[in-house]
């Protein structure tokens, strides 16, 4: 099955979660205009759509012996279960925060094969500290295993990133934006929700 194939599969998935909104005219946090949306929180609701997400890249991964799956974060924690539980080698799952190292010096060691999981990758900044930080702890990152690639660069300082969706969407200032243009009804759902979340995720041990 050629790529091109295989990511359209993917997109539907994605779709089909609920996650992925396209044909819109969308308010981002930024202020920017899109017409398409991935709404992270939505990807992993499917747990059967995860797993066979999680098993493609676990797949692309399978020629390698890997010791440890090091999720960039709560946000990429499921698929990287998914990604663990799927690869023969049976690796160990960690997340990183950046920054916290205690934790990853006792499963990092000279010699330890990482693939790093994130959900989205855009600038790849996250992927390319907690990559220096593996390094510095004497092990090798192997590969990158993304959700959804935005960035144009298929590797991120020559470690490949293979994703499950790579495409990226413009945004727009409304001034420059096509669908207000259109007079399109400008969809403000997500900026809205996360206002609202704001409150609950401040208190204190949530
Ligand atoms: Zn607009």
């Amino acid at each position: 099955m050629d790529a091109e194939v295989r990511e359209k599969i993917h997109l539907e998935i994605l779709k089909r979660t609920g996650a992925y909104h396209a044909n819109d005219h969308i308010l981002l946090p930024s202020g920017q205009h899109t017409s398409e949306y991935i709404e992270k929180t939505l990807v992993t609701t499917e747990a059967s759509f995860t797993e066979g997400l999680g098993a493609v890249i676990a797949k692309h991964f399978a020629q390698w012996p890997i010791d440890v799956v090091l999720s960039t974060g709560p946000g990429a924690l499921i698929l990287s279960h998914c990604v663990a539980r799927a690869h023969p080698s049976r690796p160990t799952l960690m997340y990183g925060t950046k920054g916290v190292r205690a934790g990853k010096r006792r499963l990092i060691r000279p010699t330890t094969k990482v693939v790093i999981v994130e959900d989205l990758v855009s600038s790849g900044t996250t992927v390319k500290l907690l990559s220096e930080l593996v390094e510095e702890l004497g092990g090798q990152v192997i590969g990158i295993g993304a959700l959804w690639r935005r960035t144009k660069k298929a590797e991120i300082e020559g470690k490949e990133i293979f994703s499950l969706v790579s495409r990226d969407f413009p945004t727009y200032t409304p001034e420059q934006c096509p669908m207000c243009k259109k007079g399109m009804a400008l969809n403000q759902e997500f900026v809205r929700r996360r206002e609202h979340r704001k409150p609950s995720s401040m208190r204190e041990g949530t």
